[in-house]
């Protein structure tokens, strides 16, 4: 008798644990997503939450335009549902390759799985006087646009509105996550906005290395006077360096920006012969230890920059 009871006990059991893990299957999905960068890797996680897995193929520390496209990237696109790019070519020089070899025809451009990022975004520099033949990264307008907050709403937008494709009935789940990344990243900018006013870096002339700023520079205030490569991807001859060092000490440059992906030696004798700060900054997610999330990456470069400039206000 104890037995049976036991036995029945057992049965009742599995079939709850059955009928839980078919109710969660039809409850929600999990999407498979691969981005190319982790910012837009950490802004697909804000609105895909526990409904979707998410990997970014290239590091924060890498230079966007330039990763190596690893075997093992064909294997994670092969399973992707969705795979999203910043786009406007930025990583023209290895992304289009790896999606012609995946063997995905769902997320190559055009197909329902395919995100390019930068849609909707008002894209700078795109006046096309430079271009590729020159030796220029950025023949479709500056890609670096995630790097003023608000263009990393029109991400999340774009990222929602491609989630709600795959998956729509879960459409409700990742509205509520958008609106919520909304109210966040909007306090957030009222808060860096204020800080950059109270650093002076708000009207402060700039020197960047690579074009990587304009949109930083739009949406805090900056005025980016000239950069050390001469042309987005080439690197400087000595003629364009002393030029800039006069052009730092005429224009009372205030701040050097670099990416922490190029060699800070000729940056630094840059910024100690015109007598300006030098800052390293986060250009991505996973780029400095604190830049951990889209948000944390403002923080971090806020942080940074303050420090450079005497300690500020925090
Ligand atoms: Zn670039």
């Amino acid at each position: 008798m104890r037995d049976r009871t036991k036995r029945l006990a057992r049965a009742a059991a599995a079939a709850v644990l059955a009928l839980g893990c078919f109710g969660a299957a039809n409850a929600e999905t999990t999407l498979s997503v691969i981005t190319t960068t982790p910012d837009l890797a950490s802004i697909a996680r804000e609105i895909g939450g526990d409904h979707i897995t998410v990997e970014s193929l290239a590091k924060g520390y890498q230079d966007p335009h330039f990763v190596d496209a690893k075997p093992s990237y064909l294997l994670k696109l092969r399973k992707a549902d969705l795979f999203i790019e910043v786009g406007r070519d930025l990583e023209v020089g290895w992304a289009p390759g790896l999606l012609n070899n995946a063997r995905n025809a769902r997320i190559r451009p055009g197909g329902p799985g395919f995100v390019d990022a930068s849609t909707g975004v008002s894209i700078l520099e795109a006046d096309g006087r430079v271009g590729r033949e020159a030796g220029d990264v950025h023949p479709l307008g500056n890609p670096h646009y995630w790097l003023n907050p608000e263009n990393g709403l029109t991400i999340a937008a774009n990222v929602r509105d491609a989630l709600e494709r795959l998956a729509p009935t879960d459409a409700p789940y990742f509205r509520e996550r958008y609106a919520a990344f909304e109210s966040r990243l909007k306090a957030a900018m009222e808060r860096w906005k204020k800080e950059a006013v109270a650093l002076g870096l708000t009207g402060m002339k700039v020197v960047t290395y690579h074009r990587s700023w304009p949109y930083f520079a739009a949406a805090f205030g900056l005025d980016v006077v000239d950069y050390v490569e001469p042309r987005p991807g080439v690197p400087p001859a000595p003629r364009h360096v002393q030029q800039l060092i006069d052009l730092m000490k005429a224009q009372k440059v205030g701040l050097l920006i670099v990416e922490p992906y190029f060699d800070p030696k000729l940056p630094a004798r840059i910024a100690q012969s015109a007598g300006v700060a030098m800052v390293v900054l986060p250009p991505s997610v996973g780029a400095s230890p604190a830049a951990t999330g889209y948000l944390d990456l403002f923080d971090a470069q806020f942080a940074i920059i303050r420090k450079a400039l005497g300690g500020g206000k925090s």
